[in-house]
């Protein structure tokens, strides 16, 4: 019997809802480059119900207690008496989401002694320091493209709101207002505009092809080149430094994980080569950029906007000044939790774990961490090392 303990945020403060907004999802066979969705050798929950909450237990309990296993739900997951933290002394799998990360420290993999794999519901494993979870030879992996388009959908968004000045738009007439220069005064095309995105993985060349047809000149920075074909599809000018890209850009879109190289990666000497007025868009990681520079960069102008849903730590303390700097446009962490993605990963997270308790191989494609070194995916697009400094002030939300 092993014991599965799984870190998911709060129900709706009204509770979990009686009805939903529509009947069914779309069906989707494959994702953009023929990966296959989630095979999960069965589901026992409804697709578009909340899966994502305490309640909806990614629709586990049943499949993992009907084969002897003990499954501990619970949104308590930061500061030392967390329910996380007790639980944590004979727990064999950890589970939880990039939107409510159980940050994964080294301190807490040592007091996880019969820990042997811990699963992101999601995309992105720099809740977890990758580094003694490859010490301690503990499995890492992630549900790749589950809410890549998702997010990219986001992105989109978000990019459009920025520039079109909506949200002050919106509230002013929800405040019964009608003084249209107000509103005009930030707002542009996005038509005819320099769009780059760092990264053009799975989100990052999603966001350059749902752009392109609003007539942008569209830029990617990348470690890999993308194949010579799509490049020329997309009209695509790739760079090689974030300088670069940053110099020519007027929207600039963070598409890469975290991890050691790309940690702070937007800080207050590289916010000076951004065109002055730029847009910057970040649905990836909070800990890309430098916290403060962002807001001081709103503050001087040098920057026109930022959104994005991504903070450091998660849930962000109500002081974090992402709150309340000017011309920003954040969501809480949801670009990646929608009905349709939850399903996704619910599934997803059962298909890992089905191959896990059979002795079958967990997907390359989801594979993060395994036999201590980066492995699948990971192997790709990570590099070793820890991200987690700093996540204990994730307790300061509740207090
Ligand atoms: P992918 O692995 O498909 O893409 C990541 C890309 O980042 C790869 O092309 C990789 O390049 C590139 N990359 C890595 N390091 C660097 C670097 N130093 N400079 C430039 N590019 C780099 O992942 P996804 O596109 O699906 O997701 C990307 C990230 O978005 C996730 O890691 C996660 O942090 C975040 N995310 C956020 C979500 C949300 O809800 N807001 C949901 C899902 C993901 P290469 O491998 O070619 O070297």
């Amino acid at each position: 019997m092993a014991k599965i303990v799984c870190v998911l945020y709060d129900d709706p403060v009204t509770g979990d809802p009686k009805t939903y907004a529509r009947d069914s999802l779309p069906r989707l066979e494959r994702y953009p480059d023929g990966q296959t969705l989630p095979t999960p050798r069965a589901i026992d929950f409804q697709p578009g119900t909340l899966l994502g909450s305490v309640s909806g237990e990614l629709g586990l309990r049943k499949y993992l207690e009907s084969n002897g296993h003990k499954l501990v739900v619970t949104s308590s997951k930061d500061g030392a008496d967390s329910v996380l933290d007790r639980e944590l002394h004979d727990a064999e799998i950890v589970i939880s989401q990039p939107f409510w990360p159980a940050y994964m420290t080294a301190e807490r993999i040592a007091r996880a002694p019969r820990l042997k794999m811990i699963v992101t519901a999601g995309i992105g494993s720099d809740h977890t320091d990758l580094q003694a979870a490859m010490e301690r030879g503990v499995t890492v992996a992630e549900v790749t493209y589950c809410n890549s388009n998702s997010v990219a959908e986001h992105v989109v968004m978000m990019t459009l709101s920025l520039v079109r000045n909506y949200i002050p738009s919106y509230n002013r007439v929800v405040k019964g207002g009608w003084n249209i220069a107000d509103c005009v005064q930030r707002s542009y095309d996005l038509e005819g505009m320099q769009v780059g995105s760092v990264a053009a993985g799975r989100i990052g060349l999603r966001v350059l092809r749902l752009l392109k047809p609003f007539d942008v000149k569209l830029h990617y920075l990348d470690r890999h080149r993308l194949p010579e074909a799509i490049e020329k599809e997309l009209h695509l000018t790739h760079h090689s430094s974030l300088e670069s890209l940053t110099k020519v850009c007027d929207v600039v879109s963070l598409n890469c994980p975290l991890h050691p190289e790309t940690e702070h990666m937007i800080n207050a000497q590289s916010l000076k080569n951004f065109k002055r007025g730029a847009y910057l868009i970040n649905t990836a990681r909070g800990k890309l950029c430098d916290r403060d520079a962002v807001a001081a960069a709103l503050e001087s102008g040098q920057l026109a906007g930022y959104a994005g849903d991504v903070w450091f730590p998660q849930p962000a303390p109500k002081d974090h000044p992402w709150r309340s700097m000017p011309h920003h446009g954040m969501t809480p962490h949801i670009s990646g939790t929608s009905l349709s993605a939850q399903a996704r990963y619910a599934a997803g997270t059962r298909e890992i774990l089905e191959c896990y308790f059979e002795n079958r191989p967990i997907r390359d494609e989801y594979l993060i961490v395994q036999g201590g070194k980066l492995a699948g995916v990971g192997a790709h697009s990570y590099s070793a090392g820890n991200a987690t400094k700093g996540s204990e002030e994730a307790a300061r939300f509740r207090k």
